[in-house]
C-alpha cells in the first residue's frame, strides 16, 4: 500500500495515449495535470483527461466479491469460477466457454486473459470489444502490409503539408492530437486540412475543405483517387477502383458531393507528397471497414505516401489499450505475438513456449457471433472483463437476453452500478486507473506505463492475478505462476521474438530482460525493440512491401427504405466516455452535452422542434432523446451518442436499435448504418427534480440523470396526466422531512420541495 507524491502514468481513455502525472492528495483523490515529458501529448490533457482526478471516488465501485449478489470471500469466488469453467468444459467441451474482454485492459491482463483462453482453456473464443472499434483496421492491415502495422507516426502531423481526416471527429474523440494539429497549422499556416465525413463536426472548424459524402461510400471516393493517381493502371486494384469510380461525375453523384470539392481534394492529393491521412471509427465500423481502411491505404501506397515523414494512412484507435491487446492477440482470430493460425509452426511455437496442454487449433468466435452463440445456448459460460457487452453490443437488447439466459456469467469490473454487472452471477472486483500497474500502448505504437498511485479499493485486484488464480485452481498453478505485472511483460517481450529473426515488425525482444526496477522506471518506449536493437520509426517507405487490395464499393447492408428513411450514425460526444462509469460522476463533464440527444438536420425534422423530444424506431429497438435540429447534419441522416446507460437513461440507449451486420472480413459491426425513422413524443408533462442523493432512472417513464456540484439532476417526463405522477413520484421518494408543495392547475406547474431537519433534501 502507498500513496507517493507524484506519479507519471497514462491517461485511461483514449488511443492518443497521454501522459498524466498524478499527485494524490488522499485515498481516492489525486491533483492531475499533463505530462510534459511525455512524447504523445507534451503536458496536454484534453476535458475528459483533466477532470480525472474527478472520478477516482469510490462511488458505485464493486468493492467485494460476490455470488448471486451475496458478498462471498475470494477463494470461495474463485473456486466457483473454476469450478463451473471446468464443469462446462468437461460437458461440453472447450468451445462452450468464451471469455469477453477490452480495450481497458493494460497489455498484462491482456496477455494473461489470451494465454488462458487459447492455451488452457483450449477454445479461441477470447474477443474484445475492439471487435466495435479498430477490428477492420486490423484486416486492413494484415492485408496490405501482411501484418497488423500502423506505418506512420503522431510526428507526421507536424510534417504534412496535407491533413485528412477520414470518419474521425478527432476534435472530439482524440482531442489532443486535434490540439497538435492546430499547433502545426499555426506554426506552418500552409499546411491543409481536409475532413470526409457525412457530418459537418467540429473537426471540420477551420478545415480547407469539407466532403459531407453520403454515408458508406468512403471506398469509392479513395478508389477514385486511385484510379486517376496510381502510375501502374493495370493492377488489379486499380482497375477495381476504375469500376466503381470512373470519373469525377460518377464518384461525386455517387458519393453525394459536389464535383467541384472532389476535384480540388484529388488536385491537393495530387500536388502533396507529405499527405497523412487519419482514419478512426467512421471507417472502421461499417459492413466494408475492411475494404474501407484499403482502399486508404492503396492510394497512399500507390502514390508513395506512405512510410515517409509527413505521410502515409494512420489508423486512430479508439481506446487505450486496444494496440496492446493485438500484440498480445486479443481477439478471437488473433495469435499472439503477430503469430498466425494459418502460419506452419506458429500454434505450436506457442503452444510449447506456454507449456499449454489444450493450445486451440483455430480461430474462435467474434463479438457479434460470440453473444448470438450464448444466445442460442452453445456458449454455456462467459467471463466478461472490464466491459459492459449489454449496452456497447449493437442490438443489444438481445445481448442482455442472452446473457440473461446464460447458464454461467462471471464478471471482472472496478464498477458495481453497470448494466452488465446486473446480469453475472459472479462479480470479482477488478482495480481501476489509479490502482493498476502496467503497460499501454497507444496508436503510434508507443508502449507507456500505467501505474498505480492509489491504495486498491476494497478488495479489488488485478486482472490478470484474478485470472492467474483462477487458472491455479484449474490446475495450471505453474504456468500461471507470476508476481507482479514485470514478470508477466517480460515473458510478453520474449514471445514476440521467438523465431522472429526479423519476420515479424512487431518484435520487443528487446525489453525482454529489463529487470523489475527498469520496468518500473520505463520510459515511453517505440516499438519495434528487437534484441538486436535495430529499430526504425515508420513502416514500407514509398508504399515498398505493401500490397494494393482490390476494393470494388459495395453499399452497406442495410439500406433506408419507406419504414426506415434515415440512417443513423453513432459515436462519441467530447466529454463523456463509453458507458460514464467513470466520466458520467464528473459534474463539468455532464455540463457538456447533459442528456442523450438526436441531431437532425432541419428539412427531416418532420415536426420534431429543437429541444423537443423525438422518438427513434429501427427494426430492433427504440429511444427517445432530446432533439438538436443541425444543419450540419447530413440530410437524411441522424446522429445519436452511444453512451447512455440503464443507470443514466434507459430510453436513451440507442445500442438497442443499433444493427448488428458486420463485416465479412474483421467481423466490425456497422454501428454508423443502421435505417430508422423518428417522431415527435409528446409527454403530457416534464420537468426535473434535484436530490443529494440519486434516485433511480426508472423513477419514470423518461429519466436522465446528471451530476452538478451540489446534486443530482433528474430531468424527468411522461405519458401519464402530470397531477397523478406528481403524487406517485412524491410518495415513491422515500422521505423522512416534510414536503412542502405548490400546485396550479390552471397553469400545469407542480412543484414541491423536501425539507429534513430545516435542511433542503429534494
Ligand atoms: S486525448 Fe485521449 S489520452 Fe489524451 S487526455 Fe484526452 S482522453 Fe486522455
Amino acid at each position: 500500500m502507498f500513496i507517493e507524491p507524484s506519479i507519471r502514468t497514462t491517461c485511461p481513455y483514449c488511443g492518443v495515449g497521454c501522459g498524466v502525472v498524478a499527485a494524490p492528495t488522499g485515498p481516492v483523490t489525486s491533483a492531475i495535470a499533463g505530462d510534459k515529458a511525455h512524447p504523445a501529448n507534451f503536458g496536454r490533457l484534453c476535458s475528459k483527461g483533466s477532470a480525472l482526478g474527478e472520478t477516482l471516488s469510490l462511488d458505485g465501485r464493486l468493492l467485494h466479491p460476490e455470488i448471486n449478489g451475496a458478498r462471498v470471500s475470494w477463494n470461495a469466488a474463485l473456486d466457483e469460477v473454476a469450478q463451473r469453467f471446468a464443469a462446462t468444459i468437461a460437458e461440453h467441451g472447450p468451445d462452450s466457454v468464451a471469455l469477453y474482454v477490452s480495450g481497458q485492459l493494460l497489455t498484462e491482463d491482456y496477455y494473461a486473459a489470451n494465454k488462458f483462453t487459447k492455451g488452457f482453456l483450449g477454445t479461441a473464443n477470447i474477443d474484445s470489444n475492439s471487435r466495435l472499434c479498430m477490428s477492420s483496421a486490423v484486416a486492413g492491415h494484415k492485408r496490405a502490409f501482411g501484418e497488423d502495422i500502423v506505418p506512420a507516426v503522431y510526428e507526421d502531423l507536424e510534417l504534412a503539408d496535407l491533413v485528412i481526416l477520414v470518419g474521425s471527429n478527432t476534435a472530439w474523440c482524440h482531442p489532443v492530437l486535434y490540439q497538435r494539429l492546430l499547433a502545426a497549422r499555426e506554426a506552418r499556416p500552409g499546411t491543409k486540412l481536409v475532413v470526409i465525413d457525412p457530418r459537418r463536426t467540429a473537426s471540420c472548424e477551420g478545415a480547407d475543405l469539407h466532403l459531407p459524402l453520403r454515408p458508406g461510400t468512403d471506398v469509392a471516393l479513395f478508389n477514385f483517387l486511385l484510379g486517376q493517381l496510381a502510375k501502374d493502371q493495370s493492377s488489379e486494384a486499380v482497375q477495381a477502383a476504375r469500376a466503381s469510380s470512373p470519373d469525377l461525375a460518377t464518384t461525386a453523384q455517387l458519393c453525394g458531393v459536389a464535383e467541384t470539392d472532389l476535384s480540388q481534394f484529388l488536385a491537393w492529393f495530387a500536388a502533396t507528397p507529405r499527405a497523412l491521412t487519419l482514419f478512426s471509427q467512421g471507417v472502421n465500423q461499417s459492413s466494408a471497414g475492411t475494404d474501407k481502411v484499403n482502399a486508404i491505404i492503396n492510394l497512399h501506397v500507390a502514390t508513395g505516401r506512405i512510410g515517409l515523414p509527413g505521410a502515409g494512412p494512420f489508423s486512430l484507435t479508439g481506446q487505450p489499450n486496444a494496440m496492446g491487446g493485438r500484440e498480445v492477440g486479443a481477439l478471437s482470430n488473433l495469435l499472439a505475438g503477430h503469430l498466425e493460425w494459418d502460419q506452419p509452426g506458429h500454434v505450436d511455437l506457442i503452444r510449447a513456449y506456454w507449456d499449454a496442454p489444450n493450445m486451440a487449433s483455430a480461430p474462435g468466435r467474434k463479438a457479434v457471433d460470440l453473444f448470438r452463440a450464448i444466445g442460442n445456448k452453445t456458449i454455456k459460460a462467459v467471463w466478461i472483463i472490464a466491459t459492459n457487452p449489454a449496452i456497447s453490443m449493437p442490438e443489444a437488447a438481445s445481448v442482455r437476453e442472452a446473457l440473461r439466459g446464460c447458464e454461467t456469467v462471471v464478471i471482472s469490473e472496478a464498477m458495481r452500478e453497470q448494466d452488465s454487472v446486473d446480469l453475472a452471477h459472479i462479480r470479482l472486483p477488478a482495480l481501476a486507473w489509479g490502482e493498476k500497474d502496467g503497460t499501454v500502448t497507444n496508436s503510434e505504437r508507443v508502449i507507456s506505463r500505467q501505474r498505480g498511485f492509489l491504495p486498491p479499493a476494497g478488495e479489488a485486484r488485478a486482472d490478470w492475478w484474478i485470472i492467474a488464480q483462477v487458472a491455479a485452481r484449474m490446475g495450471w498453478a505453474r504456468q500461471f505462476a507470476w508476481k507482479s505485472s514485470a514478470e508477466i511483460f517480460r515473458e510478453h517481450a520474449t514471445l514476440t521474438g521467438l523465431a522472429n529473426n526479423g519476420r515479424r515488425l512487431f518484435d520487443i525482444s528487446g525489453l525482454a530482460h529489463k529487470t523489475d526496477a527498469d520496468y518500473a522506471a520505463m520510459e515511453p518506449t517505440r516499438w519495434p525493440v528487437p534484441a538486436s536493437g535495430e529499430s526504425t520509426a515508420r513502416f514500407f517507405p514509398a508504399g515498398i512491401g505493401a500490397k494494393l487490395v482490390p476494393t470494388p464499393f459495395r453499399e452497406p447492408v442495410r439500406t433506408p427504405n419507406a419504414d426506415f428513411p434515415l440512417v443513423l450514425n453513432t459515436g462519441r460526444i467530447r466529454d463523456q466516455w463509453h458507458t460514464m462509469t467513470r466520466t458520467g460522476k464528473a459534474p463539468r463533464l455532464s455540463a457538456h452535452l447533459p442528456e442523450p440527444f438526436l441531431s437532425i438536420h432541419p428539412n427531416d425534422a418532420a415536426g420534431v422542434a429543437e429541444g423537443s423530444f423525438v422518438r427513434l424506431d429501427a427494426i430492433t429497438g427504440h429511444a427517445i432523446l432530446r432533439a438538436r435540429l443541425d444543419p450540419g447534419q447530413r440530410p437524411g441522416s441522424v446522429f445519436a451518442p452511444m453512451h447512455w446507460t440503464r443507470q443514466f437513461c434507459p430510453e436513451g440507449r440507442i445500442n438497442q436499435s443499433v444493427n448488428a451486420e458486420v463485416d465479412p472480413i474483421s467481423g466490425q459491426p456497422e454501428l454508423k448504418h443502421t435505417p430508422v425513422r423518428i417522431s415527435p413524443w409528446a409527454p403530457e408533462w416534464h420537468g426535473f427534480l434535484l436530490s443529494r442523493a440519486r434516485l433511480g432512472a426508472d423513477l419514470v417513464e423518461w429519466c436522465a440523470i446528471i451530476p452538478t456540484a451540489v446534486a443530482w439532476r433528474h430531468e424527468i417526463a411522461g405519458t401519464e396526466p402530470a397531477e397523478t405522477e406528481f403524487v406517485r413520484l412524491r410518495d415513491l421518494i422515500p422521505h423522512p422531512g416534510a414536503w412542502i408543495t405548490l400546485s396550479d392547475p390552471a397553469s400545469g406547474l407542480h412543484r414541491a420541495a423536501l425539507v429534513q431537519d430545516g435542511v433542503l433534501q429534494r
